[in-house]
């Protein structure tokens, strides 16, 4: 009986220590929009995986300055992604107002360093969210018409279908293109202003003479990659670098993939970035299937339905290391199948 217990201790000692080498020594979260919980309990449509609740982002930046070393973009690059301690980054990407007016009180009030990724198109001409004037448009008509096909929107499940299935069209055009794409559909030449929603000039004033924020690239137009040329990328990433040093007096070092998922980015060469000065840049998958290059980081996602356990389980690597074992044997599946 006791050999069995000793056994069993020795197992997990092991298992233990296997999870502990596998695991990076650090964690980057990262986050879109922090918004009031009566504006979340307004938002019944698929952008609502952009949002986190003001309290419950609050318990969240608690517990990881109570819990864990909190670290910059900047000082995981200094010490080369290899943290002494296990360390926790946080970022947010799209540059929404709320990152001001509620995530940036309670980052202070913390101390949590974090990084804003920054689409540098919105401080030259007016912003507008493609993604939140379609659903607005979807929730107001019973059937859409799209390639030849009827869909019907009658409710909810059938809105966020159409959604989904125009969001992957949309997704892949230039900011011309979605314009013209939201004008035919909508059949409608006036577009929602969006103003009110993304950062403007004065906040980035602000914010930026605190050293625990730092201000990242999300490039100029916010292209899917996978769908643009190289060229076409090249000059997306070197514009924005230069508007957001011109217009905001900002020099970006790190950068966000628009759409940041390995299937986006998958021909991407990081030289690019190397090129125009970029010390990282990160993606929005959990794991990346590429190598640990710092061109290359993965960022655990925050939305609506993170609890506090959820979130001490995100950190724990716990979640991170089910999914690497089901892409291992999905991998080797997928292996199998080509010959
Ligand atoms: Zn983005």
């Amino acid at each position: 009986m006791i050999k069995k217990i000793i056994n069993n201790l020795i197992k997990i000692k092991f298992i233990k220590k296997i999870i502990e080498i596998k695991r990076p020594n650090f964690i980057i979260l990262y986050y879109h929009r922090v918004v009031k919980e009566n504006d979340l309990s307004k938002e019944t449509g698929p952008n609502i995986h952009l949002c986190v609740k003001e309290n419950e982002f609050k318990l969240q930046m608690k517990f990881i300055s109570e819990n864990f070393n909190l670290i910059s973009l900047e000082e995981l690059y200094k010490c080369n992604f290899r943290c002494r301690k296990f360390s926790v980054a946080v970022t947010f990407d799209d540059g929404y107002l709320d990152n001001y007016e509620i995530a940036y009180p309670i980052l202070k009030e913390y101390k949590v360093p974090a990084t804003i990724f920054l689409v540098s198109k919105n401080f030259v001409s007016q912003p507008w969210a493609w993604w939140i004037e379609l659903w607005n448009y979807l929730k107001k008509i019973q059937k859409i018409n799209f390639e030849g096909k009827e869909y019907a929107c009658l409710n909810n499940i059938q809105k966020e279908k159409a959604f989904f299935i125009l969001k992957d069209k949309i997704k892949k055009l230039n900011s011309d293109k979605q314009l013209t794409f939201i004008k035919q559909l909508t059949n409608d030449e006036i577009r929602e202003n969006h103003q009110s929603l993304f950062l403007k000039n004065n906040h980035i004033e602000e914010m930026k003479k605190d050293d625990l924020i730092n201000f990242g690239c999300h490039t100029h137009d916010h292209l899917c990659f996978s769908n643009f040329s190289k060229e076409i990328i090249e000059n997306e990433i070197e514009k924005s670098k230069k508007i957001l040093s011109e217009k905001l007096n900002i020099e970006t070092f790190h950068f966000a993939y628009p759409y940041g998922s390995s299937n986006d980015i998958n021909y991407f060469e990081h030289n690019i970035l190397k090129k125009l000065n970029f010390k990282s840049a990160v993606t929005t998958s959990e794991i990346n299937n590429k190598d640990n290059s710092n061109f290359y980081l993965s960022r655990v996602s925050i939305g609506p339905f993170v609890n506090l356990e959820d979130f001490r389980r995100k950190l724990t690597g716990f979640d991170i290391n089910i999914k690497k074992l089901l892409n291992f044997f999905q991998r080797n599946d997928n292996k199998k199948s080509k010959f």
